[in-house]
């Protein structure tokens, strides 16, 4: 059982801890013990019927293993999703904070998750495959393309999710229409750990389908999939615009928007405040502004001017703006 090889290493503890006897996991509390002092992990415990010991076939006790259980606590464990591929190890007590985020979880499709159409789960690298076969209207996969909605009214609750691969990492893009608080709101989470998705900064870029000058452009950092997007809603912490605003960017029940997502850089906050200018010739129409991308040239020495499209030359890092046709 446990391997009393002990690392004290700046007051965690490093040790190969116990596996349950029954499911061959690492153990974790609450830890009952049989009558004959058998330890066994809490989810077999609390399936074990009738509550016989499966080793010794003497009674379960509600007797804990307060020692176990404080050495588990206190160790460093592998994340369970290991032989899926996860490599990340914690100290047990931040596991829950973690499986939360763990990309190599077994994930529900966001999609059921919301509107509760879909009973899919899978892992993360399924998931893009599953809404090109099951919600391909739901699939944001040429990010130089609007995202056109249709019978958009501001006097009618709605919700759209789209789902966004960026090299190999993905984003959900919310658009919710909230009539009760009148305003109208786009997120953009990336399935990922909090610590990632910080690391990206989205642009939401709406265009008047009355007015071409008219256009509002709002950029701001993504969360996680583990925060939940009401929360970002409720918060405002987001695009958000009065429906009264919104109105007069839907035209005959028309709605354009579109969404970048990109690395985010230390020039970008100076610049990326509100409406911003862009004045590459390359492009005529308005786009949501960026700087080049998640590129070795974001780290050289000038940052130089914003481009929505990705700079020549630049290479070896993702193709932020138009990744979907490499
Ligand atoms: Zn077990
Ligand atoms: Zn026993
Ligand atoms: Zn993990
Ligand atoms: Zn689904």
């Amino acid at each position: 059982m446990a391997k009393a090889k002990v690392n004290k290493k700046m007051g965690a503890v490093s040790v190969e801890l116990p596996e349950c006897p029954v499911c061959m996991d690492v153990m974790s509390a609450p830890i009952f013990q049989c009558q004959s002092g058998h330890s066994i992990c809490n989810s077999c415990t609390r399936i074990l019927l009738p509550p016989i010991c499966p080793i010794c076939r003497q009674a379960m006790t509600q007797m804990r293993n307060w020692q176990l259980e404080e050495l588990i606590s206190k160790a460093t464990v592998p994340c369970p999703n290991r032989s899926s591929g996860c490599v990340f190890t914690m100290v047990a007590m931040n596991m829950e904070d973690h499986l939360k985020e763990c990309i190599f979880r077994e994930m529900a499709c966001p999609i059921g998750i919301v509107f509760g159409r879909c009973s899919w789960s899978g892992k993360l690298k399924d998931i893009l495959d599953h809404f090109k076969e099951r919600h391909s209207n739901n699939c944001y996969l040429n990010t130089d393309s609007e995202i056109n909605i249709n019978n958009v009214s501001i006097s009618v609750d709605e919700r759209y999710m789209y789902l966004m691969p960026l090299g190999k990492f993905l984003f959900i893009l919310t658009f919710k229409i909230d009539t009760c608080q009148k305003m109208a709101y786009w997120a953009v989470q990336h399935i990922g750990s909090k610590k990632a998705a910080q690391q990206y900064v989205y642009g939401v870029h709406i265009m008047s389908k009355q007015d071409d000058k008219r256009q509002v452009v709002f950029l701001d950092k993504c969360f996680n999939d583990a925060f939940d997007v009401n929360e970002v809603f409720r918060q405002a912490r987001c695009g958000v615009m009065p429906l009264t605003m919104l109105s007069h960017f839907i035209k005959d029940g028309k709605l354009s928007f579109s969404f970048i997502v990109q690395r985010s850089q230390p020039n970008f906050k100076n610049k990326g405040k509100g409406h911003v200018t862009e004045n590459n010739p390359k492009n005529k129409g308005p786009k949501v502004p960026g700087p080049q991308s998640a590129s070795n040239q974001s780290r050289g020495k000038s940052p130089g001017p914003m481009h929505y499209h990705q700079q020549k030359g630049t290479k070896g890092g993702p193709h932020v703006f138009k990744n979907n046709k490499q």
